[in-house]
């Protein structure tokens, strides 16, 4: 009678003789195509050795065939065993050359070379000689029978319970290590960045979690939706590299292709002899397979650890294309696909950790007035002469250079400083960029840095390059400024200096001093400009040149111009109250001021607090800053005026304002820089620039102030071109408020 059914299951009671399967019972895998159970028979005895055979070689147990490995002293097991794998139940004699050989073999196998899986059947001629309870459980013995006891059916069943056991153990032993694996290959592909990175590494971590050469493609298809119906190839690996179509079914290869279909609509890897196909799902429509050659057939177990990774990975693919976005975001510059300056730090750190710092120099290249060409012509515009000048700096310099751009109109040149120096750079700006047909000439201004001179990070060797560059910029047509230690020197005094006017402010080293206007006609004072004075504990002043751009840097303004807002209107009350009631007082406030949130807010409460009337109040603004962001200038001017204050252009003549502009800012008031009242001696009549400001101010319905008067010359003049108020060392030197008070009061008096 052929059994059909595990023969594991057959009564003991029923007849115990030597039964042969004639076939191997149906399966969906043919047996002869699984591996074998590997068997190891140990015994000296040779008759065993055959019966053992004899009575188990044409099984099968589970769909596996057995296969023996035979050794017949505990010697020859040693040898045999150092280079078996895979065995999975050993048959060991307990007595060879020693009464014991068995037992010490048991603990060489065990503990020397550490075999934990295969299962031991210990067998005795002897009856009476059975082995400790203690050396079974601690050896992990899985039975112990005399030689008698093993007729065919009991030596079937011991066996076929063997290796049931041993197969649980590798089972649980390979998800174990297939978890960790898939944890640790989760993490590995997390750290590359790229969907061709992350995909190849996902065919590598299939491969490594079979133990099998990768050989494969991985394939995404987006949805229809999408509009691409079409596998495209992600990744390739062994014998598809040299497929090099990214389309699929235009590489040729329908087998593939259709297989990876099946997968995708079944949703579900599949195991097919020679291959597996790999489903993952991804996310928006776009699911992702891959298609992998088998060297060797694979197990249940396996397969089941590939569903866990693939929708492990599945994951991760998905968050791949984010976190690629993200990188791309998060360290390119989204116009020009160059570097940001968070990636250039990056760059910069290698750099300074490897030896071609030494021969290395970090530019920045300032793009001269753009904002103004960018306000004239649109940002569409810009954004277009940007990604010339872009180009201009990638494709004309030596390839091996880094280029990047770092802030608005702001780009980098890093590398070896043969190829990075203004006499390399900036004849690039020589030729005009055509954009739109338009030619547009444009210059440049750089900041450097030698590596080699640099000691500290990349972010500082940046903020060295901005210090360069901003020097550079400060001195009028110098094109290019190399960072040196003596600038660095000075930063740390105006850090000191920082510290210093802090500590000032907070003991009321700081106060206001008042400059008096006055009509150049009737020399009758009209108002006064406010002025911050800093004299330090030990008596020394430091100008306003000096500490308010300090104040600015550090924020500190923001207080300290409340200060001489509330102070400069508490002294226009008072003063009002003491009569002089046609009396203006002008406040500066720097730019830093006026872009704060606050700044409104500030302002209205010290008018309510002060109650100070609003039409006697002047704002000063520079002319540069009114320069910057036209329209939210406007917009905060406005409001400002709505509070009834006026507004002046202070230092006017030195930027580049355009008319139009001029009106649209509602400014009130124009200030003829010093300068321009300096030279207004020496030019000729009808030249000088600020009979040109009195004439737009005349235009423009503006009225108009100049400062700096030193000379009773210059003031004739500035009457006779129609400025009508000068405020300047020829009438008054800026003065504390009881000094103020004093020189009005003899002015009335000599008035009177
Ligand atoms: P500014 O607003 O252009 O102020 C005029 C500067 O010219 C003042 O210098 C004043 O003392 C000086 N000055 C006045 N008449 C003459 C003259 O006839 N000849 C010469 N050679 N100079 C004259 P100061 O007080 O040193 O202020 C320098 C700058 O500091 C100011 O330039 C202003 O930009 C800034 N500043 C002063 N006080 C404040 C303030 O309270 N807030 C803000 N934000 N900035 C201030
Ligand atoms: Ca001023
Ligand atoms: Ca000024």
């Amino acid at each position: 009678m052929p059994l059909t059914s595990a023969p594991s299951e057959l009564p003991e009671d029923e007849h115990d003789d030597l039964v042969f399967l004639e076939e191997p019972p149906a399966a969906e895998v043919p047996a002869a195509s699984r591996p074998a159970w590997r068997v190891m028979i140990i015994d000296d005895d040779e008759d065993v050795h055959s019966t053992t055979t004899f009575a188990l070689g044409n099984l099968d147990m589970q769909h596996r065939p057995l296969e023996f490995v035979h050794a017949y002293s505990a010697e020859e097991a040693r040898t045999l065993l150092a280079r078996e794998t895979d065995l999975a139940v050993i048959l060991l004699d307990v007595v060879m050359e020693q009464d014991d050989a068995g037992l010490h073999l048991v603990r060489y196998i065990r503990e020397t070379l550490k075999l934990a899986d295969v299962r031991i059947i210990l067998r005795t001629g002897q009856p009476g000689y059975a082995p400790e309870i203690d050396a079974i459980r601690d050896f992990d013995i899985n039975d112990y029978k005399t030689k008698s006891e093993l007729t065919r059916i009991k030596l079937y069943t011991t066996v076929t319970a063997a290796i049931r056991s041993y197969e649980q153990i590798r089972a649980i032993n390979a998800s174990r290590r297939g978890l960790d694996q898939i944890v640790r290959a989760g993490t590995e592909l997390m750290a590359l960045h790229g969907m061709h990175n992350f995909a190849a590494g996902v065919l590598a971590q299939v491969a490594r979690l079979l133990g099998q050469p990768a050989d494969g493609l991985l394939c995404v298809k987006e949805c229809p939706l999408h509009g691409v119906h079409e596998l495209m190839v992600v990744a390739r690996a062994g014998s598809f590299v040299h497929l090099d179509a990214v389309c699929l079914s235009v590489a040729h290869a329908p087998e593939v292709a259709a297989g990876l279909e099946r997968a995708l609509s079944e949703r579900a890897n599949i195991y097919e002899n020679a291959h597996l196909l790999l489903y993952f799902p991804g996310k928006a429509g776009r699911d992702f397979a891959a298609y992998f050659k088998l060297a060797r057939p694979i197990e249940d177990i396996e397969l089941r650890l590939l569903d866990v990774f693939t929708s492990h990975v599945a994951v991760g693919l998905d968050n791949v294309e984010l976190v690629t976005h993200l990188h791309n975001a998060a360290f390119y510059d989204q116009l020009s696909k160059l570097p940001n300056r968070t990636r250039l730090i990056e760059i910069l750190d290698s750099v300074l950790d490897s030896p071609a710092r030494e021969d290395a120099t970090l530019s920045l290249v300032d793009l001269d007035h753009f904002a103004e060409t960018n306000d004239a012509l649109g940002h569409q515009f810009g954004d277009l002469l940007l990604l010339a000048v872009a180009e201009r700096l990638k494709n004309r310099l030596d390839p091996e250079l880094t280029v990047a751009r770092i802030g608005g109109d702001i780009f980098c040149v890093l590398g070896s400083s043969s190829s990075v120096n203004p006499d390399t750079v900036l004849p690039l700006f020589d030729t005009p960029f055509s954009i739109d047909g338009q030619d547009v000439q444009l210059t440049a201004t750089m900041g450097l840095v030698r590596l080699a001179e640099h000691d500290g990070s990349g972010a500082d060797a940046l903020k060295d390059a901005d210090i360069a560059l901003k020097r550079a910029k400060s001195m009028q047509r110098a094109g290019h400024f190399y960072f040196s230690r003596s600038m660095g020197v000075e930063i740390r005094e105006r850090v000191r200096m920082m510290h210093a006017l802090r500590n000032g402010f907070a003991k009321n080293e700081l106060y206001v001093v008042y400059q008096p206007q006055i009509d150049i006609a009737t020399r009758r004072p009209v108002g006064a400009e406010a002025l911050l004075r800093w004299q330090t504990a030990d008596g020394k002043f430091i100008t306003p040149d000096r500490f308010i751009p300090i104040a600015e840097y550090s924020g500190l303004i923001i207080d300290i111009g409340e200060m001489v807002m509330r102070t400069a209107m508490r002294e226009l009350v008072r003063l009002r109250e003491l009569g002089y009631l046609d009396f203006t007082i002008s406040i500066n406030v720097s730019q830093v001021q006026f872009r704060h949130p606050f700044f409104l807010d500030i302002l209205r409460n010290a008018l309510e607090e002060t109650k100070a009337p609003p039409e006697f109040v002047e704002l000063e603004i520079t002319e540069s800053m009114a320069m910057e962001e036209p329209d939210l200038l406007i917009k905060m001017l406005s409001q400002v005026k709505q509070t009834g204050v006026s507004i002046a252009i202070d230092d006017f003549g030195t930027g580049f304002s355009s008319l139009s502009y001029l009106q649209r800012l509602q400014v009130d008031r124009l200030k003829i820089d010093r300068a321009f009242v300096t030279e207004i001696t020496s030019s000729a009549r009808g030249s000088s620039i600020a009979e040109m400001v009195c004439q737009l101010g005349r235009n423009l319905g503006l009225s108009i102030v100049a400062e700096g008067v030193e000379d009773e010359r210059q003031a004739q003049i500035l009457h006779a071109i129609g400025c009508p108020v000068a405020q300047g060392f020829l009438y008054a030197r800026p003065m504390a408020a009881p000094a103020l008070l004093e020189w009005l009061n003899q002015d009335t008096a000599s008035a009177a």
